[in-house]
């Protein structure tokens, strides 16, 4: 009997192969035997039974890293230079898997795989290079001091930097590959080893990426991967007495759960959360750039993106025109399975997920709202079983509406008339969040005004989530803890120690 080929023989081979996960330099599945479906969000089949990792697998897997850091390890002996080549390596071997990365994440996350072709993989490439140039320029001080002259000695003080530890990495769905990069990068560099966790519903490209790091010539338990629900996996790691750190990137309640968790031991935390983003437009602004801007910020990624542009506050005068464009736009999005050619915008992660989308237009709505365009799941035979969402433009939502507030995750934007540039600062800064931001003028001195003011970890000016692996990205308020991608985020994985020498 010859088995059936169901994706291609490759993404067959690397989607059985996360059946296991990635111990020690061992494949293993979990200690209890269980396993959990991983679904197809396109038509809601499962297309893997990844293990159910628990507290005993991240055992091993935190004293596999913990070795790993032993005095005297591979690891921990190796020259800056070689780490750094190391992690050029892992990027080199990423990019040589482009398309089967690309395929795996969409076929995964349900996201078009043009925006892993495009954005996902090669802004991961990017990462990985950006910190393989960083071992060799990672320096302690030398410091003058004063203490204690007036007994006449004189002393020789510098500080070291070294790794913070063991890292737990706790990624999320919405962009797989990309988020355990973020985490994993900086963590070489740095010199740590990194225990990862995927999410639930996305845990096959991490197989790839553990398989590449083996390539790459990365020592035995400096990489590991378990598998398993968050409650369960995720909490084990944040629970854990001997992780020095987590790295984590999803919602609010969980980043606060670790941060509960994190007191046992003092470990660490930087926290990656969501928002609730105001993209503002002034009149004066141009339109074709801004509908090109506000349909990426509210739909790119299905909008399941912590940068979404879902709140668009629009200056009265260009209100209705901005307003039919971008919903004539959104009408014209082709839905479909992510690995379809000319897919535009694929299915959300879940029917959880699809449910509670939909859930807040329905609030919306109930609030008060008005939908322009889409507010449903798409009808028709190909979309059966998935977990689609049509692009959704919202008006007339009360400035304290939940859909205001609370983070939707989903292709749904409401727009907001303003008149002011006073009255639309007052609008962007009242949210819990601050993660992103944009401007739309031509105005100048309006736009640097408007940078300082907004209460955000980043702001666009006439652009819209313009990422680039040497920008620091995070949030202030209720988006985080910490900065990803930049030369401050090595500090989070790292502790200064102080040497005096008497002379
Ligand atoms: P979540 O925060 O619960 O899950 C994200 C990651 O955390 C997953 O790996 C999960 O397994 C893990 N996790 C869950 N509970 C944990 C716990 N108690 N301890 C440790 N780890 C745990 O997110 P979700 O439930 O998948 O999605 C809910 C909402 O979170 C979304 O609707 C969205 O608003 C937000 N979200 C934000 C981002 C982001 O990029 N900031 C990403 C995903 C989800
Ligand atoms: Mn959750």
């Amino acid at each position: 009997m010859t088995a059936t080929v169901r994706f291609t023989p490759q993404i067959d081979a690397d989607i059985a192969r996360a059946s296991t996960m990635f111990i020690n330099g061992e494949w293993v599945t979990a200690a209890s035997g269980e396993t959990f479906p991983v679904f197809d969000p396109a038509d809601g089949q499962v297309i893997a039974h990844v293990p159910a990792g628990g507290p005993a697998d991240v055992d091993r897997a935190v004293a596999a890293a913990r070795a790993a850091l032993a005095p005297g390890s591979r690891w921990r002996v190796m020259t800056p230079q070689e780490r750094g080549r190391l992690i050029w390596r892992l990027a080199d071997l990423v990019e040589a898997n482009l398309e089967r990365l690309s395929a795996l994440d969409s076929i995964d996350s349900g996201k078009p795989a043009d925006e892993m072709r495009y954005f996902d993989i090669p802004f991961s490439v990017d990462v990985l290079r950006y910190y393989a140039g960083w071992p060799t320029k990672i320096t302690g001080d030398t410091i003058p001091i004063s203490y204690p002259a007036s007994h006449g000695k004189r002393f020789h003080a510098y500080t070291l930097k070294e790794p913070v530890g063991v890292v737990a990495a706790i990624v999320p769905w919405n962009l797989p590959l990309l988020m355990a990069i973020k985490k994993l990068a900086p963590a070489l560099a740095t010199g740590c080893t990194v225990v990862l966790k995927p999410a639930e519903q996305t845990p096959i490209s991490m197989a790839v990426l553990a398989e590449l790091t083996v390539e790459a010539g990365i020592p035995v338990g400096v990489v590991n991967y378990v598998t398993g629900l968050g409650e369960v996996a995720g909490a084990a790691l944040a629970n854990h007495a001997d992780v020095d750190k987590v790295t984590f990137t999803g919602s609010v309640p969980t980043g606060k759960s670790i941060v509960q968790a994190s007191a046992g031991n003092l470990k660490r935390v930087s926290l990656e959360l969501g928002g609730k983003s105001p993209n503002i437009v002034f009149d004066d602004a141009d339109l074709d750039a801004v509908l090109e801007g506000a349909a990426a910020a509210a739909f790119a990624t299905q909008g399941e993106s912590c940068i979404a542009g879902s709140r668009l506050y629009l200056q009265r005068g260009i209100f209705d025109e901005v307003v039919r464009r971008l919903s004539e736009h959104a009408a014209s999005i082709k839905l479909g399975r992510g690995t379809a050619p000319g897919t535009q915008m694929g299915p959300l992660i879940s029917v959880e997920h699809r449910d509670r989308v939909l859930g807040y237009i329905k609030i919306g709505t109930e609030e008060g709202a008005q939908v322009v365009t889409g507010g449903q799941a798409p009808a028709g035979p190909e979309y059966d079983g998935g977990y689609f969402v049509q692009p959704t433009v919202l008006v007339n939502a009360h400035p304290q509406a939940r859909i205001m507030h609370e983070e939707i995750f989903g292709p749904v934007v409401a727009a907001v008339p303003f008149d002011t540039e006073e009255e639309v600062l007052e609008l962007a800064n009242n949210t819990r969040f601050g993660l992103g931001a944009a401007v739309w003028t031509r105005d100048i001195s309006r736009a640097h005004r408007m940078a300082a003011a907004i209460e955000s970890g980043q702001v666009w000016v006439n652009c819209y989530q313009a990422a680039d692996s040497a920008l620091p990205f995070g949030g202030t308020k209720e988006s985080g803890w910490g900065r990803e991608t930049c030369r401050e985020t090595l500090e989070e994985y790292l502790e200064t120690k102080t040497v005096v020498v008497a002379l």
